[in-house]
């Protein structure tokens, strides 16, 4: 395995060269896709059929609500819907970009359709210990996001000038989730760049905040509610957790997307330096769990070794097949392991 922050010149002159004829490109990205997800997918998506070329973005499955307003997701294929078809056209593709995920297990069961495709793949990742399926690698863990990145994938291909007011939409959207709206530690001044950049090319910014945010349901808000009340503090280990039960969610109309964010209640306490939330999954039948931190402990870690997960250092998800009782018993009894990282 190899990690390679930066695609060579030569690499960019060969994929400018591959791109110079029409091709069959599909785009994937991870399952549960998130902001950066769909952004990213559908920035490249209209960018290569700008170019002429005969693209299909196929998720894994479905997305929340708040993200089905960004341009072009309504011709997104769900593979969970439409295994065969969307078979038939990864089978047929020449170029297959995987963007937002860098193993094939992160795209569920559509792993196996994807090992067999013939196709060249062309990864576009920001996590961290990518495979090495891609014939062409940019990967870059300092990277907000994978949006900032294919910003900067066709800005190496010298195409800035294509960006397309719905473009700079897309790529601004997962930008902006990915960096909790531009103020986690991967937010850099070049980030800060590329959005104002955006914004000139016709992002209409204040919008696209309000398209995301201001969507909350009279249940999402009270679900919020039994999430704060279900908080636990653990001041030994600066740490603080939520857990949601089924029950509590299906009380509460829960949708897809519906506790993304709630993880960062507990990080936002003074004092605070990681964050968990467990929430029940029985269709599935496990708890699924995301991390955050802040500072040096890695949450990335911590979930590669514990709960079969990983992401970032400072945010990552992972699962359980365990109850959510003793999943939570287990969480507190690891955390012992870590008391001089947490108490640092
Ligand atoms: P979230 O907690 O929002 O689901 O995920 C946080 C970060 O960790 C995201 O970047 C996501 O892509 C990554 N992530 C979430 N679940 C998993 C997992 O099961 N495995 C890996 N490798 N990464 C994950
Ligand atoms: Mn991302």
């Amino acid at each position: 395995m190899y990690i390679r922050d930066l695609m060579s010149t030569s690499e960019i002159r060969e994929i400018k060269e591959l791109l110079k004829t029409p091709k069959k490109i599909v785009i994937v990205p991870h399952r549960n896709p998130d902001g950066d997800a769909i952004g990213s997918t559908t920035a490249l998506h209209q960018y290569l059929t700008g170019l002429g070329h005969e693209s299909v973005i196929i998720a894994p499955n479905d997305y929340p609500n708040f993200l089905k307003w960004i341009p072009t997701e309504s011709s997104i294929i769900k593979y969970e819907n439409e295994v065969e078809k969307a078979k038939e056209i990864i089978a047929a593709a020449d170029i297959i970009f995987t963007l937002d995920f860098n193993h094939f297990s992160r795209t569920g069961m559509m792993e196996e359709a994807l090992k067999e495709a013939k196709g060249m793949y062309i990864m576009i990742d920001h996590h961290q210990a990518p495979d090495d399926y891609a014939a062409y690698t940019y990967s870059d863990t300092s990277m907000s996001s994978t949006c900032q990145m294919v910003y900067h994938f066709i800005e190496k291909l010298d195409d800035l000038a294509c960006i397309t007011p719905e473009m700079a939409t897309s790529i601004y959207v997962g930008i902006m989730t990915d960096t909790g709206s531009f103020r986690f530690r991967s937010t850099t001044s070049t980030t800060h760049r590329v959005i104002a950049d955006l914004i000139d090319r016709g992002a209409d910014n204040t919008q696209i905040h309000q398209n995301i945010y201001d969507t909350n349901t009279y249940s999402r808000l009270q679900l919020q509610g039994v999430a704060l009340k279900n908080l636990k503090v653990l001041p030994e280990y600066r740490t603080a957790y939520i857990t949601l039960s089924q029950e509590e969610l299906d009380s509460h109309d829960f949708k897809k997307g519906d506790t993304e964010g709630f993880v960062n209640f507990g990080l936002s306490l003074e004092g605070i330096i990681f964050a968990a939330i467990f929430i029940e999954n029985k269709g599935e039948g496990i708890i699924k769990i995301s991390l955050r931190s802040k500072g040096d402990f890695s949450v990335n870690e911590f979930s590669r070794a514990h709960f079969s997960g990983g992401g970032h250092n400072n945010a990552a998800g992972g699962k359980s097949e365990l109850s959510i009782e003793e999943t939570v018993d287990k969480f507190i009894s690891i955390l012992p392991t870590y008391k001089t990282q947490l108490s640092k």
